[in-house]
């Protein structure tokens, strides 16, 4: 692992702006506790602000239903596919404010924000925004007595609840907002309360190109508060959750009793399966990439490796190599491609599986220890003797720690993919192979909502993502994603015997 430099003299250290609330498209303070903001690549304080309460969410609630039933619903289709767009290109053209906040406020390395995430925030608000115009319903034949004119209508939910993490906040922000309000819903976003900072700027490009009062209200503060008062809100129809499962299953049993619509977008533990056969080269570059991306803060990074015994030496020490290499520093030095972790508490959490790993007799082949630098770095981890009992491999560790085992008969199938699938996870899995008939097998067996070969990407905004098991339900992105803000009304109409 290498450390580049350090001494970062154009870094911000502090927020310019402070923090506030959008609510019915007015900014205010929030009523709760402070909140501090820290800068994870030194660990010092950037801002505080005050997070929303119960009484805030109320206010931010009722005017989604406000403005659902107002003016938002007066909006047509391609008014709103206009704004979407508008919005679009404002942040497209603020797109180093963005990526600077963003990395102050998450420690991702700026570069990797401003070439990917800051413009893939740009392209869901695009994508979706071409939906807003394209949701319809359909005609459909019966075979009643007489005559019918019969047919399916879509229409938007109502005001929805939109709950996000904190490891990607404005394409999170984007992804959940775009959607929403291409199908006609009205929103009230609550960012994950240590990373409200885009949501908020994105806010601000909200209001200016001219959604409505109320159509998107913005309200970070803490799970507990307002997290619990948007779940409980009468007026909120749907719940969009991205997080963690057990939060997921906890939102399941608040909002049973009000039947909310909830969709549930929750952890992962996906693996990677590596045959001989494959292009090794790509394949140990895509597994490292996939792992340490991100500080690993990624719910599908691949982070169960499975290789084939005749080349996993090659393999593995690939993995460990591109480790020991990967520029790990602060998210404004050049050339970084690491950040820290999100937190002091992540931080602490990651040590602590890679502790119990090594107690559990895993072998550290890389990293395997925290970095001398100020702020929450974690090394870039390869385990080696891993196998399903050890917490590292059973459990999501959500740090850059890849755990590796495996596998001797690449055509016995079987016991390859009973150990794959023995997760309670299934959100995302990678496949690396030439021999095509073995893809299509294995891509059809794997117990993931999502399955990629031969590449660690195919996130693309039409493409629906969305887990299994103790990943979740529900869709985001493609038709399926908008499509899951809508209900579907069936119309019967008699017209005469
Ligand atoms: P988290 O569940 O602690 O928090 C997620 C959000 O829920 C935050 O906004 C938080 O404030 C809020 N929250 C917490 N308690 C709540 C409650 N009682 N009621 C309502 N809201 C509450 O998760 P996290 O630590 O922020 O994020 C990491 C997790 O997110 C990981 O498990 C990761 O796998 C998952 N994740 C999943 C996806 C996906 O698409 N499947 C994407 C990113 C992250």
């Amino acid at each position: 692992m290498s450390h580049p430099d350090t001494s970062v003299p154009t870094r911000p250290t502090t927020l310019d702006d402070p923090i506030r609330l959008l609510i019915d498209g007015e900014w205010v303070e929030g009523s709760g506790a402070a909140i501090a903001l820290h800068d994870p690549s030194t660990g010092l304080v950037i801002g505080e602000y005050a997070g929303a309460d119960a009484h805030d969410i109320d206010r931010a609630a009722r005017a989604a239903r406000n403005a659902f039933d107002g003016p938002w619903s007066r909006f047509a289709p391609a008014e709103r596919a206009r704004l979407l767009l508008r919005l679009a290109d404002a942040l497209e053209a603020r797109i180093d404010e963005f990526a600077r906040l963003e990395s102050l406020n998450t420690g991702k390395p700026l570069e990797l924000m401003r070439r990917y995430e800051a413009p893939m925030a740009v392209e869901l608000i695009r994508y979706h925004a071409g939906w807003a115009t394209k949701l319809n319903g359909e005609t459909r034949q019966v075979s009643l007595p007489g005559e019918w004119h019969a047919f399916t209508l879509r229409r938007p939910i109502g005001a929805v609840g939109l709950i996000a993490p904190w490891n990607n906040p404005l394409v999170m922000a984007a992804a959940k907002l775009a959607p929403a309000l291409a199908a006609g819903c009205t929103t009230v976003l609550k960012p994950a309360e240590i990373t409200p900072v885009t949501a908020a700027l994105l806010g601000e490009l909200i209001v200016k190109v001219g959604f409505p009062p109320g159509a998107v209200n913005i309200v970070p503060g803490l799970g507990s508060i307002a997290g619990e008062a948007i779940a409980a809100h009468p007026a909120i129809d749907k719940i969009s959750f991205t997080g963690s499962t057990a939060v997921g299953q906890h939102l399941q049993r608040t909002t049973a009793s009000s039947l909310k619509r909830l969709s549930l977008e929750l952890g992962g533990k996906s693996p990677v399966l590596i045959f001989a056969d494959a292009d090794l080269d790509r394949a140990i570059e895509s597994a490292a990439r996939s792992i340490f991306n991100n500080s690993g803060q990624v719910c599908a990074a691949g982070s169960r490796l499975f290789v084939e015994r005749s080349v996993a030496d090659q393999v593995i020490s690939g993995i460990a190599e591109f480790a020991d290499r990967l520029p790990v520093g602060d998210a404004f030095a050049p050339g970084v491609l690491m950040g820290p972790v999100v937190s002091a508490a992540q931080h602490e959490r990651v040590l602590g599986f890679i502790e119990a790993g090594r107690t559990a007799g895993a072998d550290v082949v890389a990293g395997g220890h925290a970095p001398d630098l100020p702020g929450w770095f974690v090394a870039p981890t390869v385990l080696a003797g891993t196998d399903p009992t050890m917490s590292v491999v059973s459990e999501e560790i959500f740090g850059p720690v890849l755990t590796t085992q495996t596998f001797d008969d690449p055509d016995d199938l079987d016991p390859l993919l009973r150990r794959a699938n023995e997760s309670v996870y299934g959100l995302s899995s990678y496949v690396w192979t030439r021999d095509l008939s073995r893809a299509h097998r294995v891509a059809r067996r794997l117990g993931a909502g999502n399955v990629r070969v031969n590449t660690v990407t195919g996130m693309d905004p039409n493409m629906p993502f969305g887990g299994f098991k103790a990943s979740g339900y529900g869709k985001e992105n493609g038709r399926e994603g908008v499509e899951a803000y809508t209900e579907l009304v069936s119309v019967a109409m008699h017209l005469g015997d």
